[in-house]
C-alpha cells in the first residue's frame, strides 16, 4: 500500500477528457517522476492532489485517507505541501524570516502573526527555521534579504519553507525549469539530500530527463490523459510505447 493511492480517477474539460482512468501508487520515502509530453494532463494530476480540482470520478487516499473534498489548506495539514514551478518568497524579509512564518501558519493552523505570541514558542520555531537552513545550506545568509538571491538559491529557500512544515509527501512541479546546469545540478543534489535526511516522499513532475534520471525511483508516463507505463529509471527507456509517446525515437 502506497502512502498515495490514485485509482481510476478521471477528469474532463468540456468535451476534453484530460485524465483518463489515472492510476498510481507511490510508495514512501521514494523519488515518483512523473513524466509525460505537454497537455498530457501532469499538472491537471497535480491540482487533484491538492484540492485545487476534483476528479469526475475515482479516489485519491493519501495514508488511507480520502483527500477528495478537502479544502487545500487541509490538505496541506494531512501533510502534502507542493513546491512551485517558480519559486514565491516573501523578498522583503529575511531568509529566516521567510521560514518562519510558514511553520506558524502550520503550527496555528491559519495564517496570523499575533503579537501575543509567546517567545517561547518563537524561539522554538526559530531554532527549527535556522535548523532547517543549515540543512539547505543557506545558514550563513539567514539574516539577508531574500530579495538579492540567485535562482539556485532562491529554489533552497522555498524548500526550507516547504520543509518548515514537516510535510510527508512534497509534489514538486518542474522544480529546474529555467536554471542554469550548475543550479539544476545543485538542485538535484538538494533534493536527494532532503529525501534521505528528512524522510519524505517526493512526487516531481519534470520535463528534464537529466533531473528525471538523476532522481527518480520509479516512473510514470502519461500520455492522453493515461498512464502507459510505470517502471523503474533504468527500464523506461525500453518500452516502445515510450519511445512513441514520448522520447520520439
Ligand atoms: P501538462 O501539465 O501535462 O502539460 P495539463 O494537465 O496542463 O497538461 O493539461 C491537460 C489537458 O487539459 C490539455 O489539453 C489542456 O489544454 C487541458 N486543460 C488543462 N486545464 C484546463 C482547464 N482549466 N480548462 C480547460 N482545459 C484545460
Ligand atoms: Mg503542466
Amino acid at each position: 500500500m502506497g502512502i498515495l493511492e490514485v485509482k481510476g480517477v478521471s477528469k474532463h474539460f468540456g468535451g476534453l477528457l484530460a485524465l483518463d482512468d489515472v492510476n498510481l501508487s507511490i510508495q514512501q520515502n521514494t523519488v515518483h517522476a512523473i513524466i509525460g509530453p505537454n497537455g498530457a494532463g501532469k499538472s491537471t494530476l497535480l491540482n487533484c492532489f491538492i484540492g485545487k480540482l476534483l476528479p469526475d470520478t475515482g479516489t485519491v487516499m493519501f495514508n488511507n485517507k480520502s483527500l477528495l473534498g478537502l479544502a487545500p489548506y487541509q490538505i496541506n495539514q494531512a501533510g502534502i505541501s507542493r513546491v512551485f514551478q517558480t519559486p514565491e518568497v516573501f523578498s522583503e524579509l529575511s531568509i529566516l524570516e521567510n521560514v518562519m512564518i510558514p511553520a506558524f501558519a502550520h503550527r496555528d493552523g491559519a495564517f496570523h502573526l499575533s503579537p501575543f505570541k509567546s517567545l517561547a514558542r518563537e524561539t522554538s520555531i526559530r531554532e527549527q527555521a535556522e535548523k532547517i537552513l543549515q540543512d539547505v545550506g543557506l545558514i550563513d545568509e539567514r539574516h539577508h534579504t531574500a530579495s538579492a538571491m540567485s535562482r539556485g538559491n532562491k529554489r533552497r529557500l522555498e524548500m526550507a519553507m516547504c520543509l518548515v512544515q514537516q510535510p510527508k509527501l512534497l509534489l514538486l512541479d518542474e522544480p529546474t525549469a529555467g536554471m542554469s546546469r550548475s543550479d539544476t545540478n545543485n538542485t538535484i543534489d538538494l533534493l536527494k539530500t532532503i529525501n534521505e535526511a528528512h524522510n519524505i516522499t517526493f512526487v516531481v513532475i519534470e520535463h528534464d530527463m537529466h533531473v528525471v534520471f538523476s532522481l527518480a525511483d520509479r516512473i510514470s508516463v502519461l500520455s492522453q490523459g493515461h498512464v502507459i507505463v510505470e517502471d523503474y529509471p533504468d527500464k523506461i527507456k525500453g518500452h516502445p510505447e515510450v519511445q512513441e509517446a514520448y522520447l520520439g525515437t
